[in-house]
């Protein structure tokens, strides 16, 4: 299956079969992050979490979805 990176707009192949592509399928407001984007989020929100601008409590319930 074809997937779009919800942030670039990226075409990456998936597998159907692989877990991220079930959850795809079964969830409709799933969406597909591509592994640049992924990373660059993850710095990002690394700083910003250095500079103490985010409250840990909401850090922790963002997070939780992705892994
Ligand atoms: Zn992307």
């Amino acid at each position: 299956m074809i997937v779009t990176c919800v942030l670039c707009d990226k075409k990456a192949k998936l597998d159907a079969n692989s877990y991220q592509g079930k959850r795809l399928i079964n969830h409709p407001l799933a969406t597909f992050m591509c592994d640049e984007c992924k990373v660059r989020i993850a710095q990002k929100t690394e700083q910003r979490r250095r500079e103490g601008k985010l409250r840990p409590r909401l850090y922790h319930k963002e997070s939780d979805g992705w892994s």
